[in-house]
């Protein structure tokens, strides 16, 4: 059975002083231990975030990892870095591929930095509109994967952690959704890459959650496929009443999942 994980990336918002509450508001109001919960504040207010979500079951991740492991790069956070302030981590989110130019080999070496510092990584990949328009969206989205985690496998094997978050660029920041039945194929999609890769059970315990305009309205649209795992949630996870809805309509999926174990 795969979990059901709602993350939350805060990207670039928010001051240092102003997290650390926000981060215990969002908790206390997604009581539902049965979802994979997990904040991911910038940087700089990460410590705060790991205070205030003491005891919460409420898991602290980082929005990015530099891809070297220590050395002469100034601004960059290595993955050792984090550990002790995160537990999960984001890499490769399209903003950064698109704003530093980030490649997939690039990103296949923040993967193994995530792995030596024990940080569980959500590997975002997403098709631009003009790639879904002229049908290129599968092959986008695998040739993404493949060229990440070519640079794992082939230093260690497939990342038995791994999340993925399948994030169309048009749906990010527009208020805009894919449809709950295209992004389940995309998670189909990436489940035969990852077995191709080496995933273990042919891909069917890797978790694939969905990114993109995501708020407590649209969540279940997802949160209903079989092939969905939750959700990355950017803008709405800000908020402590979409939050609280977000997680609350998760807890039913994870509820429903559980009971089908049980029945089984
Ligand atoms: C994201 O940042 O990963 C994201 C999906 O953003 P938004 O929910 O704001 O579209």
């Amino acid at each position: 059975m795969r979990p059901v994980i709602i993350a939350g990336n805060w990207k670039m918002n928010g001051l240092p002083a102003e997290a650390g509450p926000l981060a215990a508001a969002i908790a206390a109001a997604m009581p539902h231990p049965d979802v994979v919960r997990v904040l991911c504040p910038p940087f700089v207010s990460l410590a705060a975030v790991d205070a205030a979500l003491a005891g919460t079951g409420v898991a602290v991740g980082a929005q990015d990892v530099h891809a070297e492991g220590a050395g002469a790069y100034t601004g960059g956070v290595s993955a050792a870095m984090l550990a002790g302030l995160a537990t999960w981590c984001i890499v490769g989110h399209s903003e950064r591929r698109r704003d530093q130019g980030e490649t997939d080999e690039l990103i296949g070496h923040k993967l193994l930095r995530c792995r030596e510092a024990g940080l569980r990584p959500i590997l975002c990949v997403g098709e631009q509109l003009a790639e879904r328009e002229a049908g290129q969206a599968e092959a986008t989205v695998q040739a993404q994967l493949a060229g990440a985690l070519r640079v794992v496998t082939a230093a260690g094997g497939f990342p038995d952690d791994l999340v993925v978050a399948y994030e169309p660029v048009w749906a990010i920041g527009t208020g805009r959704t894919a449809r709950g039945a295209d992004a389940s194929a995309m998670a189909d999609a990436i489940r035969v890459t990852a077995a191709a890769l080496g995933a273990p059970a042919d891909g069917s315990r890797l978790p694939v959650l969905y990114g993109g305009s995501v708020t407590s309205a649209s969540a279940g649209e997802f949160l209903a496929e079989p092939a969905i795992d939750g959700a990355l949630v950017g803008g709405a996870s800000l908020k402590v009443d979409e939050m609280a809805g977000i997680v609350a309509r998760a807890a039913v999926t994870a509820q429903a999942r559980l009971e089908a174990a049980g029945a089984a």
